[in-house]
């Protein structure tokens, strides 16, 4: 309950995806651990929370729309999910293993040890036949080429070839990494996206040294001998469940179905615009939509002109359930696609190797995904088409004849931010320029600073704090 003084400080959220209901959280926790009098608003332009995750239940299979699944490396999940009381939900997967189709040739399995794309250890690496032999010895010479010297970001991609090689790109760190990423490794920011390797290469000289050190030292909850991979989570019972005990939790105002179309000063508070003729006065705001709506919010004062530059990648997940008697042996639970091949598909989980609860017994989910950077067209293509495309790449990668029993074609337009080069500069500026205007209005989102849903979590739980320190300071 809370009690309307005249320090009582409303602060309103925009945005009902999971950095929206995160801040939301962390928001109501924070303020009820300090007796602060806070009152939260959360708005969220569609009929529905969650944004980005959802979760369809259908004749017993769980279909994941959106992310299936995350690596939870600092443990941000797993906190969260045990103060809401749902961490008995999270299972991992059951099995793991990653292969890849390059030009066209037999599907490749990743060699074991293989991390992110970089092997850790050299002998399972020297038996794989992803890369030639004149490859695998280049890509060796990570080990003794000196590092580089930093002077500003470089892409993904010229690093990895100054430290493996072209082959070794092509055909291991590149379908992988544009897979994990859904993005061009060319033109993405090494430090927006994987900062470590760089620190690995500063710190023992080699990007292989640097992944195999930290391994050894890695909490055993992070990284599983057993499928040599991060451990991959769920919730067994759907992504979604985190959205609804959020949701739950939340005792604030929640405003459905309402848009958010400006943000203006008001003396001392801040104006939020609505999309029902209404006017809301705040003292702060976490703003907790996609970049592209951000920006739009402050139009008028021209502010956040950075986010203008942030492209954002199309891409549709393609869910398709076929009996597992119509579909050949295959032991993958994920393949990726280099893009020197002829595939339409970027990756393809087998949804029930990873986690075979999310089936009735004698079913397979296969979630497919399309739409590299600059192919957005097959996006828009009807659902038949795209299903008609899926199945003869699948057709050709592992003989599968049959036809799905059900397909689930979920499109998701312009919503993969890419971190190009210079993304921690744009980012750091838009950040600065929005507190000299409005000291109490933070941004956080998959946008800014991580795309996985841990890190959108890390961001609800900082703009948080950094809100209340500002408004109680
Ligand atoms: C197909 C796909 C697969 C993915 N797979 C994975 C995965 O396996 N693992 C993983 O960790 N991550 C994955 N991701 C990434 C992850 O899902 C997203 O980064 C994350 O869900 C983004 O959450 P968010 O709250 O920042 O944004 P969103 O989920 O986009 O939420 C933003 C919300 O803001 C609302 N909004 C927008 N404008 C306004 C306005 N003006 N007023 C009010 N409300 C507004 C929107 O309606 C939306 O609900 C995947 C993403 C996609 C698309």
């Amino acid at each position: 309950m809370i009690h309307v003084t005249d320090n009582t400080r409303r602060v309103a959220i925009i945005g009902g995806g999971i950095t929206g209901l995160s801040a939301a959280f962390y928001l109501q926790e924070q303020a009820k651990l300090h007796h602060y009098p806070l009152e939260i608003v959360l708005l969220e332009g569609s009929h529905r929370l969650g944004g980005k995750l959802q979760t369809l239940r259908k004749d017993g299979f769980i279909i994941e729309r959106g992310p299936d699944s995350f690596i939870d490396r600092n443990h941000t999940v797993l906190d969260l999910a045990t103060k809401l009381g749902i961490d008995h939900d999270l299972v991992q997967t059951a099995n793991a293993k990653t292969y890849i189709a390059v030009n066209n040739k037999e599907l490749q399995p990743v060699p074991k040890n293989t991390i992110l794309g970089i092997p850790t250890q050299i002998k399972p690496f020297m038996a794989s036949n992803l890369v030639s032999w004149s490859g695998k010895v280049r890509a060796t010479a990570d080990w003794i080429l000196p590092p580089s010297r930093i002077d500003g970001d470089q892409s993904l991609g010229k690093f990895m070839r100054r430290r493996f090689g072209e082959e070794f790109v092509q055909n291991l760190i590149e379908p992988f990494l544009s897979g994990v990423f859904s993005g061009d490794i060319d033109e993405l920011s090494l430090q927006a996206t994987l900062p470590t390797l760089l620190q690995y290469e500063q710190e023992t000289g080699s990007v292989m040294r640097g992944m195999r050190r930290e391994l050894t030292s890695m909490d055993p909850r992070t990284f599983t001998e057993e499928h040599n991979a991060f451990s991959v989570q769920t919730f067994t019972n759907g992504m979604d469940i985190i959205v609804d005990a959020l949701a739950d939790a939340f005792n604030g105002q929640l405003m459905k179905g309402v848009r958010v179309q400006s943000i203006k000063k008001s003396n001392d508070r801040v104006c939020l615009a609505l999309n029902n003729k209404s006017k809301l006065l705040v003292d702060g705001v976490v703003i907790a939509t996609p970049h592209q709506a951000a920006q739009k919010l402050f139009s008028e004062q021209q502010l956040l002109q950075d986010l203008k530059s942030i492209p954002s990648n199309t891409v549709a997940s393609v869910s398709m359930i076929f009996k597992d008697e119509t579909l050949p042996e295959f032991d993958g639970t994920d393949v990726y696609m280099s893009r020197n091949s002829d595939y339409s598909l970027t990756s393809v989980t087998n949804e029930t190797m990873k986690f075979p609860h999310i089936a009735p017994k004698g079913y397979t989910l296969l979630n497919c995904y399309i739409g590299r950077t600059g192919d957005a067209a097959i996006v828009e293509l009807s659902d038949s088409e795209i299903e008609k495309t899926v199945i003869e790449d699948l057709k050709q990668l592992s003989g599968v004849t049959e036809q799905p029993v059900e397909t689930v074609v979920s499109r998701w337009k312009d919503s993969m931010p890419q971190y190009t080069i210079g993304h921690i500069d744009r980012i750091k500026h838009a950040k600065k320029e929005l507190y000299e205007a409005f000291p109490t209005v933070r941004l956080a989102g998959n946008s800014y600073e991580g795309i996985s849903l841990p890190k959108c979590i890390e961001q609800g739980m900082k703009s948080a704090e950094e809100l209340l320190d500002e408004l109680f300071k």
